[in-house]
């Protein structure tokens, strides 16, 4: 007979959700982890004639709470950091070596002495900037506060937006993106080798999932929940919903859900392309558009020996002719000409985040927290919960801080399951 009781059980397998379950499992609960579909969610990762594709580009931040939590479950994420130095910046239809450094402003042609000279302060500051007295402040905000030249300010939003995924900067908390922008700054990024399939499967195989297995309902009972999951009813003592953005948890949830209006979701359009030949310069960040290409692969082993897979982002989805353009034009300022292209992939509009932490909410403090559900047997988790960093980041810590906190309700009342 198939089992259908647990300690806990936790709706969708996307980061956050198999963080929760393995978290859950790890505290001493049993725990199984649902999904409408294979494992993955937005961390999914497909596979062409040797190529590896994640849904768009996808780096890990090395020093991030996400990279934190995995460590905390046992997983030490591999890969290799792309090269900053290689970067080049877009503007005005140009080409110009990002300035990433003291030595790389004082070289560059893209920016004026003043630019220079004020560019050089913001950057020896950002480090020891306290991040959380900017909670409140939009992102467009505090560059405004910085009383810089044009070609300055389009700098700064091309490094936010690189190291947000934000499309809206007027909306987004300085806050929260000034830390970001440290945690990069400080430790980088990987990308994964064979993609972020690698963090699936490591968490996947560490508790139990059911693929093909799509929640309708969610009904706390007399101490103990109730979920429909297909033609099947379950039962927990605690139900984790991490199912990717706050409107898939409001259709879960009883009650009108608690939480203030988050905005919605944070989107992209993506161009995923595989390439023979290894492109250069292969990583150009837009700077007077909102747009950004990448080698993926080298660095990460995500493509065979030789070739290479390139991702192009466009923040913050519009029309898919107009973004398809946009995205054609910077896989070419990042070498791939058109008969180089082996596959390509076009995401129209993807959800990068479920909502980003914004200014008008006092940012990072203003997100709903784990337990904001208005029911005490349910839980959240997902990269718009909880005070703990963005994207992945958010969606692990706060996937790891459920799956304790439900594991610890159970333990406490005495009545774990196995
Ligand atoms: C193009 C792109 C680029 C990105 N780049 C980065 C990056 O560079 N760095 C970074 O840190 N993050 C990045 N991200 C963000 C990162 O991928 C996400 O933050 C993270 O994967 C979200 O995980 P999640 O588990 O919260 O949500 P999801 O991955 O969306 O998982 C939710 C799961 O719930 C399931 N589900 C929903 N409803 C139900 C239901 N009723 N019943 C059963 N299952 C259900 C869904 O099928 C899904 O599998 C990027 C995202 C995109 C799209």
């Amino acid at each position: 007979m198939t089992r259908d009781s647990w300690d806990v059980i936790v709706v969708g397998a996307g980061l956050a959700g198999l963080a929760a379950g393995v978290a859950a499992r790890a505290a001493g609960a049993s725990a199984v982890v649902l999904d409408t579909h294979q494992p993955g969610g937005r961390a999914r990762t497909a596979e062409r004639d040797g190529f590896v594709f994640n849904l768009g580009a996808h780096a890990l931040y090395r020093g991030g709470p996400g990279m934190a939590a995995l460590r905390a479950l046992g997983i030490e994420p591999k890969g290799e950091r792309p090269p900053l130095h290689r970067y080049q910046a877009s503007y005005a239809g140009e080409l110009h070596p990002l300035p990433t450094s003291a030595a790389g402003l004082v070289r560059s042609r893209l920016l004026s002495a003043r630019a220079k000279l004020r560019l050089a302060a913001l950057l020896a500051r950002l480090p020891r900037m306290d991040a959380t007295a900017l909670a409140g402040t939009s992102v467009e905000a505090w560059i405004a506060d910085q009383d810089l030249p044009p070609e300055a300010e389009a700098l700064l939003r091309g490094v936010l937006r690189l190291n947000t995924y934000a499309g809206d900067l007027a909306d987004l908390d300085a806050g929260a993106a000034v830390r970001q922008v440290q945690i990069g700054v400080a430790q980088h990024v990987l990308y994964l080798h064979g993609g972020w399939a690698q963090m699936i499967e490591a968490l996947g195989a560490r508790v139990e999932v059911r693929a093909g297995a799509r929640v309708h309902t969610v009904e706390p009972v007399g101490g103990h929940v109730e979920v429909v999951a297909g033609e099947e009813r379950l039962r927990a003592r605690r139900v984790v919903l991490a199912v990717g953005t706050p409107a898939a948890a409001d259709g879960l949830l009883p009650g009108p859900p608690p939480w203030a209006d988050l905005g919605g979701p944070v989107t992209a359009a993506c161009l995923d392309v595989a390439v023979r030949g290894v492109p250069d310069p292969g990583w150009v960040v837009g700077l007077d558009e909102p747009v950004y290409a990448t080698l993926q692969s080298p660095p990460a082993h995500q493509s065979p020996p030789g070739d290479a897979v390139l991702a192009v982002h466009r923040y913050g989805a519009t029309t898919p002719d107009e973004d398809r353009a946009l995205l054609d034009r910077q896989r070419r300022r990042a070498g791939v000409t058109d008969d180089a292209v082996v596959h390509e992939r076009f995401l129209a509009r993807m959800t990068v985040t479920g909502a980003q932490p914004r200014a008008t909410l006092g940012g990072l403090a203003g997100r709903p927290t784990i337990t904001a559900t208005g029911s005490p047997e349910l839980l959240l988790a997902g990269d718009w919960v909880g005070p703990d960093g963005l994207l992945a980041d958010a969606a692990l810590a706060s996937g790891l801080q459920a799956g304790r906190a439900a594991a610890r309700a159970i333990t406490d009342a005495g009545t774990m399951v196995r």
